[in-house]
């Protein structure tokens, strides 16, 4: 069962007051999910979660996250600026991208934020374009297949992040040459992950690797970061990830490898995106047309441009229809968007109650990779964000897109002669 965190009454009263479709978020869910993974490492002294800026780079969320203990994980350019703009700190800046542009290098080495390489070949392209920084960081990848309890979770091999282990003991050796003297390491080895497992068992792995890189170069690691993944259960069988199991999975694994080898003061980071975000979102959307062809369709006013994870991996988003909670899901849709291309579809063969012209939809877990994602294909326009804040009232964080915001790029070549 999944309710969304507004009423009828609530979402009535937002949409009298904001053209739908747009994105709405949750404060009161943000923070408290946010008190709570830090609860669940505060084991750690040195713990900090970087929130995975690309998830929801949206100014007024990061201020949130920042207010609750957190730094960013940026990987382009703009959210390096983003995080800035934000107030965050060098320090509490991870820069963890892949196939990285000189002059993101630049920006991230200029703000004092952490770079963590994701290729050897890095090294010296980091070393020309910015200088060796003392505290660097490596990504990981063991390359196989990421398993728990013989249960494949992901294909490490297959992706293109990463460094192999021979090559994170090459870089350290390299790094050290070239003045590096603290030291961090990172993988992210499986995606959306909903088990307790995951975290601990990634864990296990990169703490041992990080004994044995400490044994093999004299490298000083002063943190390990275990990246994002954490997922959450987009369908309403699945039960939600136990964040405070979680964190005693990986202090089990930390007491076992690290404690013993004398690494007891490393940090362990975490750069979530989804779990911080995702539950604590909504596309909210209204049913425009009905259509009776060779299937049931149900039109609404948003489409993949504002949430694209069913049109690209077909994924499942809960759907609320707002009004409605109680009555039975006698009817099967297609929730279609308005672009021409048939994967724009919210949801295929959908069991929902009867919906009529003029009711509100909720679309779950819209929070993270949702707006973010979006794009302007069909010409369409990118939606609004707003904020429900924890006293009821609610805040408009980013206007919608107008189509002067569209045409701004080509505004100066309307009169351009051939
Ligand atoms: C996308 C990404 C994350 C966040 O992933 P989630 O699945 O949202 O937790 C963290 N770190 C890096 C390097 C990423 O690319």
């Amino acid at each position: 069962m999944k309710t969304p965190f507004v009423t009828k009454e609530q979402i009535d009263t937002i949409c009298s007051q904001y053209p739908t479709p747009f994105h709405l978020y949750d404060e009161k869910g943000i923070r408290e999910n946010a008190k709570k993974l830090k609860q669940a490492f505060s084991w750690n002294k040195g713990f900090k979660e970087f929130f995975a800026v690309k998830a929801t780079p949206n100014p007024t969320i990061l201020k949130i996250l920042k207010e609750e203990g957190c730094g960013t994980d940026c990987s382009s350019y703009t959210e390096l600026l983003m995080s800035d703009k934000c107030g965050f700190a060098g320090t509490d800046i991870m820069f963890s991208s892949n196939d990285t542009p000189a002059e993101e290098f630049k920006l991230a080495a200029k703000l004092g934020a952490t770079i963590n390489l994701d290729d050897i070949t890095h090294i010296d392209f980091l070393k020309e374009a910015a200088g060796i920084p003392k505290r660097i960081s490596c990504r990981f990848n063991p390359g196989g297949k990421f398993a728990i309890a013989n249960t494949i979770m992901d294909n490490p091999g297959d992706a293109k992040y990463g460094m192999t282990r021979p090559q994170m003991t090459e870089a350290y050796k390299k790094l050290l040459e070239l003045g590096a003297e603290e030291f961090g390491m990172h993988a992210f080895l499986a995606s959306n992950t909903v088990t307790n497992d995951y975290y601990p068992t990634l864990a296990k792995i990169l703490f041992e690797t990080a004994v044995e890189l400490k044994n093999e170069t004299g490298a000083h690691i002063t943190f390990i970061n275990l990246s994002g993944g954490v997922g959450i259960p987009y369908t309403p069988d699945k039960e939600p990830n136990d964040i405070l199991a979680i964190g005693e999975g990986v202090r089990k694994a930390y007491e076992e490898v690290l404690v013993p080898a004398g690494m007891g003061d490393v940090a362990i980071y975490t750069e979530l995106g989804r779990f911080m975000l995702a539950p604590y979102g909504h596309l909210v959307t209204k049913a425009i047309h009905e259509k009776h062809t060779h299937k049931e369709y149900i039109g609404v006013d948003a489409c993949a441009v504002n949430l694209m994870r069913p049109a690209m991996y077909g994924a499942y988003h809960h759907i609320t229809v707002m009004g409605k909670e109680n009555e039975p899901c006698d009817h099967t849709y297609d929730v279609t968007g308005s672009l021409c291309e048939n994967n724009d579809k919210f949801a295929i063969d959908r069991k929902l109650p009867k919906i009529d012209i003029g009711d509100i939809l909720v679309i779950h877990d819209a929070g993270a990779h949702g707006f973010s994602m979006g794009y302007n294909y069909n010409g369409k326009l990118k939606s609004a964000e707003i904020l429900l804040r924890e006293d009821g009232s609610t805040k408009l964080i980013r206007r919608a897109e107008t189509p002067e915001d569209y045409f701004a790029t080509i505004n100066d070549f309307w009169d351009v002669e051939l």
